[in-house]
């Protein structure tokens, strides 16, 4: 149960609307038992009044218009309810998924990254939706029964202590056994459906990204039957669930039965002391109408299991600490944007191979430095340590002076446009991928930095509203890193840093992509690497690293002039 506490914490902001649901729940109850309990006095009143010499003063005007007045106040009171409480929920699942993916948001990509798309995707929507349980099925209907048993008790009190105690008592009993008996045996079904829930999500997504790389390889029959073995053990789980409700209800039921053939013998020889009269229907319709406050409860716990499932994984997410942590405040440095690399050590949390060993580079202010070396050799990792996407393990890495711990996260960002090595497009349309990188530039600006990196073919027909991404506009790989390097113009930062921003380009579009680096990246710290060894002779330094360590550090014409691995590596390209 502890772990539902995150959750009940976020009441406190909605207390007004829940607690007014919960009234107005809790006035239906009073109204349909009152209505029950009135109509079976009112009935058997009139009839025994009807054979006797009352019928002339009998008055049925008041309990008539009570029992109008009942049920009217039981459907409005329902309708009140479900608007009242429904709306206090849904706000709090909106604020749940805000809070959530606020959450997320620093965890990645660190330690979320061995999470699956699809399993990130369930969490955010069917696990947080689970959480809706907890107060319209759990919360409410315990406080709401509680509290309608107490008042039921007294008003049965009322006309005979005996009959009221028991009553009481034996609903306080159901209402405290119920839940913990089905709670335990729904338990295990109730925590396989969430999983066999996100299971399904991730089967099925799994197939429809891959389905045309499936096809390929003659994969797709046992993907598909992947999904199908899951949504076969969801049903099963369901089936369960649907057969332990009606059970839940059928004995709950049976109690009641037993209860009223208690109640009416206990009551049969008259109410209250007095000879036998209506109030005997009274007492016996009050012990039927009994069952309405019960059944929620029954329910409650059956998705006990579920929702604690659901909560557990989404504490995963908010209780972790992201390993990457930035100030708040932002720091003062002298506007030099060098960059220093000491002794920096770091292997990936989840390997323990060495990926930079003591690696020690300093980059002056508008200096650009290349960094070249094999596939593997740590060359991205080590732009992705500068963007603090890990931290290292040894060493410190300082940009203008300043140790980049110190830095607040927008100060960072600000500092570095970054072209990497996979472009990622986003879902939107062309003028959302672009402005992601300067929100305030408008469609000239956007207009004409395409046109700089060579796509203004993209401009024709639907222009900025192209919508890229899934469903819509596929990009070649060549023009996503067109992309990528048009936000990089857009972002304009002081620091560029570029991998690999030219592979899987031709050679007279690598041309231009380099003129244009020319262009605009004049009095910018450019860290650049590449593969392909080509214009190297116009970077201020060149940095060769092998298996993360820097094995020669130079200018073009003197790595040559050494005759050592970068000659060697000239040579063979
Ligand atoms: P390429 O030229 O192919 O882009 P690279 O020099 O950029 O290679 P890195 O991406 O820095 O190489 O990777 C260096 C090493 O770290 C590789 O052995 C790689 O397998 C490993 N590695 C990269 N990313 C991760 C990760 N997220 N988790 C664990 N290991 C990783
Ligand atoms: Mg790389």
């Amino acid at each position: 149960m502890r772990d539902l506490l995150p959750y009940l914490k976020l009441y406190k902001k909605h207390w007004f609307g829940l607690s007014l649901g919960m009234l107005l729940s809790f006035a239906t109850v009073a109204a349909s038992i009152g209505l029950l309990t009135l109509s079976g006095w009112f009935l058997s009143a009139a009839a025994v009044a009807g054979l006797t010499i009352a019928r002339e003063t009998f008055n049925y005007m008041l309990p008539g218009a009570f029992v109008r007045g009942f049920a009217m106040g039981r459907t409005a009171g329902r309708w009140g309810e479900r608007v009242v409480s429904h709306n206090a929920t849904f706000k709090l699942l909106t604020d749940l998924r805000v809070f959530f993916f606020s959450k997320l948001a620093p965890l990645i990509p660190g330690r979320v990254s061995n999470l699956r798309d699809a399993d990130l995707l369930n969490r955010l929507v069917a696990d947080i939706d689970a959480m809706d349980h907890v107060y319209l099925r759990l919360v409410s209907p315990m406080v709401v029964g509680t509290l309608a048993i107490l008042g039921l008790t007294a008003l049965i009190c009322w006309f005979d202590q005996t009959l009221g105690l028991t009553l009481g008592a034996i609903l306080m009993t159901l209402v405290i056994t119920w839940p913990v008996l089905f709670y335990k045996l729904g338990k295990r079904n109730g925590t396989e459906l969430t999983q066999n829930k996100a299971e399904l999500r991730i089967t099925t997504l799994d197939w429809l990204q891959g389905y045309s790389e499936l096809t390929l390889f003659g994969a797709e029959e046992r993907y598909r039957n992947a999904i199908l073995d899951a949504q076969h053990k969801l049903l099963r789980n369901q089936s369960f669930n649907a057969h332990f409700s009606g059970l839940a209800q059928a004995l709950l039921m049976l109690a009641n039965g037993w209860t009223v053939v208690l109640m009416l013998w206990l009551a049969a020889d008259g109410v209250g002391g007095n000879t036998p009269d209506p109030r005997i229907a009274l007492v016996a319709f009050a012990t039927m109408a009994s069952v309405e406050l019960l059944m929620p409860i029954a329910g409650a716990f059956q998705h006990l299991g579920q929702t604690l499932t659901s909560a557990r994984r989404l504490n995963d997410i908010i209780l972790s600490e992201p390993d990457v942590q930035f100030p708040e405040e932002t720091i003062a440095h002298n506007g030099e944007y060098s960059i220093k690399y000491n002794a920096v050590s770091f292997h990936y949390p989840d390997s323990d191979a060495q990926v930079l060993t003591d690696v020690e580079l300093e980059i002056p202010a508008k200096h650009r430095v290349a960094i070249v070396g094999q596939t593997g050799s740590g060359k991205s990792t080590l732009i992705q340590l500068l963007n603090r996407y890990w931290d290292v393990n040894a060493g410190s890495i300082e940009i203008a002076g300043k140790p980049i711990q110190q830095w607040s996260e927008s100060q960072l960002r600000q500092a570095i446009s970054v072209v990497s090595q996979r472009v990622d497009i986003l879902n939107g349309s062309l003028r959302d991928n672009l402005l992601m990188a300067k929100p305030q530039a408008d469609d000239l600006e956007l207009a004409e930095v395409l046109e700089k990196v060579g796509l203004s073919k993209l401009l024709e027909d639907t222009a900025l509203d192209t919508w890229l991404g899934d469903g819509g506009r596929q990009l070649s790989g060549g023009e996503k890193r067109r992309v990528g390097i048009a936000r990089a113009l857009l972002h304009n930062a002081p620091i560029l840093l570029l991998d690999e921003p030219t592979e899987g380009l031709d050679k007279q579009t690598e041309q231009q992509i380099m003129q244009l680096f020319e262009q605009h990246f004049e009095d910018k710290t450019v860290v650049f690497i590449t593969h392909r060894l080509v214009d190297l002779d116009k970077m201020d330094a060149i940095c060769l690293i092998e298996q993360g360590q820097i094995v020669e550090y130079g200018n073009h014409q003197d790595l040559l002039a050494q005759q050592g691995r970068y000659y060697t590596l000239n040579q063979t390209l």
